[in-house]
């Protein structure tokens, strides 16, 4: 390993977390079983954006979620219903961290990745600037399709059309599914990333969100129309894999709010003087900044065994970048 010292990627960041960037050790041979418990009670046991985005699908399933004999047929009330289920807490978390963050710089540069501030007067962005630019994709693109995506498969869900499932009738499947769906959307985000960086469709389709080198809250899935009807269809696995409502509502939030602490710009969120809650992810911020590498998430290895895995380390970087000119020529 080389020397953080002499190691020049240092100067290329603000603050970057120790050793190389972690990977699941789940896929880790030999086994590694107590790295593997100690990477999931570190997702599921403090403050994560799985742990978030599961209390958030809780509450809004019990005391907001329209009954599912109402959704038979496509009416205005339940929709917008949905549509409000998906705005509200997309605005009050990359809003609320934006503001805390960004604004009133609530922690100063305490973890942050990135020793920019975000852009502004800068012609790269739609209203020419980084967070208006962000705040539109985000909420009319994202938002649009995500929500009707979920109007299809709930209302294919209340007429019958696809498998579902209470917890009375299958606990166990309930609470494997629940769990497996963070890997699900690992794994599909990984292939439709990739398809996104072939050179024509990244051009005219996925360059909106790498407009961001340097991410913010609402960078999460600031993304073009025709990436997110790509970056949402899996949650189209609904219509074949009985299904909860439950379960897709944490789906969606995990698929829509997940990405907004992870491209914060910052490792963690700090309260008083401890750090309270996970944020940032340096894997897909060096995504941002060195584009071809880390397609997919930590959660499944695929850079790692397609060769595109990006440590955070120099050599990694010069590999990416021999990578990028052999792609592009
Ligand atoms: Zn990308
Ligand atoms: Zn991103």
């Amino acid at each position: 390993m080389t020397d953080a010292s002499q190691d020049p990627e240092t100067a290329r960041w603000h603050y970057r977390p120790k050793g190389p960037v972690g990977l699941n050790p789940l896929f880790s041979w030999p086994p590694r079983p107590s790295a593997v418990l100690k990477w999931y009670s570190g997702a599921w046991l403090q403050i994560t954006s799985l742990t978030l985005c599961m209390v958030l699908a809780v509450t809004a399933y019990i005391f907001f979620f329209p009954a599912l004999e109402t959704m038979q047929s496509f009416a205005p009330g339940w929709m917008f219903r949905i549509w409000l289920l998906n705005m509200v807490p997309q605005i009050l978390i990359a809003g609320g961290l934006h503001w805390w963050l960004y604004m009133r710089k609530g922690q100063g540069m305490y973890k942050k990745f990135d020793r920019r501030d975000l852009t502004r007067n800068n012609g790269n962005f739609t209203f020419r600037n980084q967070v208006w630019d962000n705040i539109w994709w985000t909420l009319g693109s994202a938002m649009t399709v995500a929500t009707v995506y979920q109007w299809i498969i709930y209302w294919a869900m209340a007429n019958g059309y696809v498998p579902t499932m209470t917890w009375a009738s299958a606990p166990v499947w309930c609470v494997v599914w629940m769990a497996f769906i963070p890997m699900w959307s690992g794994l599909h985000f990984y292939w439709v990333h990739r398809l996104a960086h072939h050179p024509k469709l990244y051009k005219h389709v996925h360059a909106v969100h790498h407009r961001n080198v340097n991410i913010g809250p609402w960078s999460g899935i600031s993304n073009h129309w025709y990436e997110n009807l790509l970056y949402f269809s899996g949650y189209f696995v609904h219509l074949i894999v009985p299904s909860h409502p439950l379960h897709v509502v944490f789906h969606t939030y995990f698929q829509q709010i997940s990405p907004v602490l992870s491209h914060s710009g910052f490792e963690k969120l700090r309260a008083g003087n401890t750090d309270a809650a996970r944020a940032g992810d340096f894997f897909h911020q060096l995504h941002h900044r060195y584009f071809e590498c880390n397609y997919g998430t930590s959660e499944i290895p695929f850079d790692k065994w397609f060769g595109t895995y990006h440590d955070g380390t120099a050599e990694a970087t010069t590999r990416t970048s021999a990578f990028k000119k052999q792609m592009y020529t």
